[in-house]
């Protein structure tokens, strides 16, 4: 395969702000995997109804963490190729290396990775599974089963409407950075590990949520999850409608020790889910199968 293309279209050495962090030739990670991880997991996430036609998901560049990469105005369904991702700063989400154009939302990705150097990768989603959580007000997202202790103690809701101006225009978009830190923030400080956020995930009122991972697999698994326990969660509630009781949650122990299992365990999953959308017919992955996942991602 000619990667020339490739390698012009994501040049790796610019000049960045002085917290930059460029690795020497001899330990620079392979591109080409982390892309074609970023490709396949738009398409899990498309397949498992994580995202729809919107949504996104980043990675941070791990030979140069002063950018990351994401994919340019397309539905996560149809993205292929590199040609079909984009490169950006982490200090102000502005395109470099060629690219032009692309998500509105991106200064989400690139304020939250700005804030948190241990995060390494993104996801935002609209998830019909979880937008009931975002307008309710009386009832949160909280972890149901043991696949979801990593949303921890608990869950913020990020209202838009608490950080506009009176000019801003009500789209209930993060399209600016100055919205982008405003949500950034709402995952709080870690005062136990000051680089990593206090929250994994936030929810957006009337929008959608945002999750974190240190790895693409990771933040795969996270959004799956996040998604999965609000359907869970959904029939929980309903269910002490209909017949009583309440629902018990999992213990703050629980979450903690759930979360530590999960890290060690994606493998599993994100191996099934990359055998499914290869298998799908519904998508193209120009750079072939991503590695598989290391089990402390
Ligand atoms: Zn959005």
């Amino acid at each position: 395969m000619n990667l020339e293309p490739l390698w012009n279209f994501l040049s790796i050495t610019l000049p960045k702000p002085s917290t930059q962090t460029v690795l020497n030739p001899t330990t620079m990670v392979n591109i080409t995997a982390t892309l074609s991880a970023l490709i396949t997991a738009n398409h899990i996430l498309h397949y498992h109804n994580v995202l729809d036609s919107m949504g996104h998901i980043s990675v941070r560049n791990p030979n140069n963490n002063s950018t990351f990469f994401i994919a340019l105005q397309l539905g996560p369904a149809v993205v292929s190729g590199p040609q079909d991702i984009g490169e950006y700063l982490v200090v102000d989400g502005s395109p470099v290396n060629g690219t032009k154009g692309g998500y509105a939302e991106r200064y989400i990705h690139s304020e939250i990775l700005k804030a948190y150097p241990d995060v390494n990768a993104v996801v935002h989603s609209h998830s019909e599974d979880v937008l009931p959580y975002t307008v309710l007000g009386t009832v949160g997202v909280e972890p149901v089963y043991h696949m979801a202790g990593f949303l921890g103690a608990s869950v913020p809701n990020f209202d838009i409407e608490t950080i506009y101006t009176p000019t801003d225009p009500r789209d209930m978009l993060v399209n600016t950075p100055r919205l982008g830190a405003a949500l950034a923030s709402t995952f709080g400080t870690n005062t136990s590990q000051p680089t990593s956020p206090l929250h994994s995930t936030v929810l957006q009122r009337g929008h959608g949520f945002v999750t974190t991972g240190t790895s693409i697999e990771q933040v795969v698994d996270y959004a799956y999850f996040a998604t999965s326990n609000a359907r869970v969660q959904t029939n929980a509630l309903l269910l002490t409608g209909a017949v009583g009781g309440a629902v018990q949650y999992l213990s703050q122990m629980e979450r903690s020790d759930c979360r530590n299992m999960n890290a060690w365990i994606v493998f599993k999953p994100w191996g099934q889910w990359v055998w499914e959308v290869e298998r799908s017919g519904l998508y193209v992955n120009e750079l072939g199968t991503p590695p598989e996942a290391r089990g402390d991602a």
